[in-house]
């Protein structure tokens, strides 16, 4: 049997771990700063540690070598595209994105998803497994040396529902965040769900600060319910009411997302009726143009579409961002991400 990846614990479990194992607690402060800070790849390669304490680590812990990692940059904006394999042949995808003065990732919480969303190319590939802790802090590590700059924002909106893998995904939030460990603060950190409610209120009671955007994808609980098969396990209406609740209980913004289908939901009616859904509701509106489905006009004559749907939402009082789509050559835009339809393949 494989001992547990180190990575995979957080820094209070290890300490309670080292315990048991006759070790003082507070060890797991310097094994963290091995891995974290100074990127140990091996228990011999951990400075500041006694060498029967690093050959009792490795006895009951492995530390699996780093995923081999594909690079696609953007000929159009210069985003780039990660493909990391892992050891057992799950892939996952992350994209880098260069904003004006920022940059942002994208990771992923699953390799592909059980979801299946029509109008999502991850969707389409059906699910392969749940990611690691480990291998989502390996996505971030890639990540930042892809970008060549520490990141200024972290977003899980690539592969998969991270909050039907809620556990791994808040250890990797545990890990980001914590001062010994990657030390990313975690209100920089955004969690994009599909709407899986139980985790949007248990989130609402929980210390974590990250922001969380819920992905309404359309006003219309019908249109909704075609585009996506998990609304049949949690409505729109439902997910509303806990985004209200998480924003009550938490004093913080919730984010929704919805998706521009050329002639299906952008019309002045359908901004309309997306406000009257998130009415009062302390929230700010990502509009998001799909980029699945083909489209009528021009980019330019889309973009205006979109443009006025946003204006309405805008007057309406809510803060709204249009998306402008980025590396959409190498498919790396929201929805595009396939893994080179590996999964489906089950390399
Ligand atoms: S949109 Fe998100 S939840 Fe839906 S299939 Fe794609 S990755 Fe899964």
């Amino acid at each position: 049997m494989i001992n547990p990846d180190i990575r995979d614990f957080t820094r209070q479990e290890l300490a309670g771990a080292l315990i048991a194992l006759g070790e003082k607690g507070a060890k797991a402060d310097r094994v963290f700063n091995c891995l974290y800070r100074k990127g140990a790849g091996a228990f011999e390669a951990m400075d500041g540690l006694t060498p029967e304490f690093k050959a009792k680590l490795a006895r009951k812990y492995s530390l699996a070598p780093q995923p081999a990692v594909e690079k696609l940059v953007s000929k159009l904006d210069g985003t780039i595209k990660l493909l990391l394999r892992f050891a057992d042949g799950a892939a996952a995808e992350s994209v880098v994105l260069f904003n004006k003065k920022t940059v942002s990732a994208c990771v992923s919480s699953q390799s592909g998803c059980a979801c299946g969303c029509t109008f999502c190319a991850t969707g389409a590939l059906g699910f392969k497994r749940d990611l690691k802790p480990s291998e989502i802090l390996a996505q971030y590590a890639a990540c930042r040396q892809a970008a060549g700059r520490p990141l200024d924002s972290l977003v899980f909106m690539g592969m998969g529902e991270p909050f039907l893998n809620w556990a791994n995904v808040k250890k990797s939030l545990l890990i980001l965040s914590d001062n010994k460990g990657c030390n990313f603060p975690q209100q920089r950190i955004t969690v994009s769900t599909v709407g899986v409610v139980p985790v949007i209120k248990e989130l609402a009671e929980s210390h974590l600060e990250i922001k969380l955007a819920v992905s309404v994808i359309t006003a219309d609980q019908q249109q909704r319910a075609q585009l996506t098969p998990m609304d049949k396990k949690y409505p729109l209406a439902d997910i509303i009411k806990a985004a209200r609740h998480y924003c009550t209980k938490t004093g913080r913004t919730v984010f929704f997302e919805y998706i521009l289908f050329d002639g299906r939901n952008d019309t002045p009616e359908d901004a309309r009726k997306l406000l009257t859904l998130i009415k009062d509701a302390p929230c700010k509106v990502n509009l998001i143009q799909d980029n699945q489905a083909p489209v009528s006009g021009t980019a330019d004559q889309r973009f205006a579409k979109a443009k006025a749907f946003q204006d309405i939402i805008v007057a309406g009082g809510i803060r709204t961002h249009l998306r402008r789509e980025k590396g959409a050559d190498i498919a790396a835009a929201c929805g595009q991400l396939a893994a080179g339809g590996e999964i489906a393949e089950g390399k």
